[in-house]
């Protein structure tokens, strides 16, 4: 479980990008954070791994505040997809696959085993994709590839931030079902921002509602639609 107990976020030009956020995400929840550019939603995702820090307030993982963490196992606990495709350009899809695990220090087979498991998971035959290099596939593929990679090592928690803003229409609608049927199967706690409430509302357990650094509502999304 994640929990955001009323963290404000001043930054030093003196923006106040967050106030009285909380917000708790449960084990294997999918919230999706939602609202316009500028509302607060990246500041939120970057204080869960301590890329940024609160002004005030306390943010815990597990009711353990993520202070008390090593630095190190909380990053390695949390996996990473960013909005910008961000595959290695000069490393197979396989190795792409095995950074973290191999940080970890999984034994080789492992990491094999694990890297044709996940390409499976989201349709891509191993025995072709695993030896290819990022620019031999469609944009969508690599999003694809960018979202197992950070699955790869069994992370906790994972962040997306706008994964699929870039995208087409097509590989869009085909990654959101893609993550609904793979955190189906691996009951993973998601965070998903988004600034697309079709999206939102397509993949959310719970959708945020940010404005101004607040939260304006979190409900599921059919108790939205009768409270908009
Ligand atoms: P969102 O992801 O919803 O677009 P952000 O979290 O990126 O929002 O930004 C929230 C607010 O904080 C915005 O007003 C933004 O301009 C400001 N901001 C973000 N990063 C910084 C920074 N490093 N320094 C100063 N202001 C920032
Ligand atoms: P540092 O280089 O500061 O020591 P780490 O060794 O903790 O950082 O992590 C290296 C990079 O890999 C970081 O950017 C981190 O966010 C990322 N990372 C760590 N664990 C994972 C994971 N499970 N999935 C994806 N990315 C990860």
């Amino acid at each position: 479980m994640i929990e955001f107990s009323n963290i404000q976020k001043v930054y030093p030009d003196g923006t106040e990008a967050l106030k009285n956020f909380s917000l708790k995400v449960e084990d294997g929840e999918l919230m999706t954070l939602i609202g316009p550019s500028g509302c607060g939603k990246t500041t939120t995702m970057k204080m869960i791994n301590r890329l940024i820090e609160p002004t005030s307030g306390s943010i815990y993982i597990d009711d353990k505040d993520i202070n008390e963490y090593n630095i190190h196992e909380l990053r390695w606990n949390i996996g990473y997809v960013l909005q910008e495709i961000a595959l290695f350009p000069h490393m197979t899809i396989a190795e792409n696959i095995a950074v973290v695990p191999e940080m970890k220090k999984w034994k080789r087979k492992k990491i094999r085993d694990r890297g044709m498991e996940l390409l499976e998971m989201v349709g891509l035959d191993p025995s072709t994709y695993q030896k290819r290099m990022p620019r031999e596939l469609s944009g969508g593929q690599q999003q694809r590839i960018g979202v197992i990679r950070a699955l790869a090592a069994d992370p906790d928690i994972i962040l997306m931030d706008e994964p699929f803003s870039a995208l087409d229409p097509i590989s869009r609608e085909q990654l959101q079902k893609d993550i609904r049927i793979l955190q189906k199967e691996i009951k993973k706690t998601i965070v998903f921002v988004t600034h697309d409430m079709d999206e939102a509302m397509a993949i959310g357990d719970k959708v945020c509602l940010m404005k101004e650094g607040q939260v304006i509502q979190v409900d599921t999304p059919q108790q939205l639609i009768l409270n908009p």
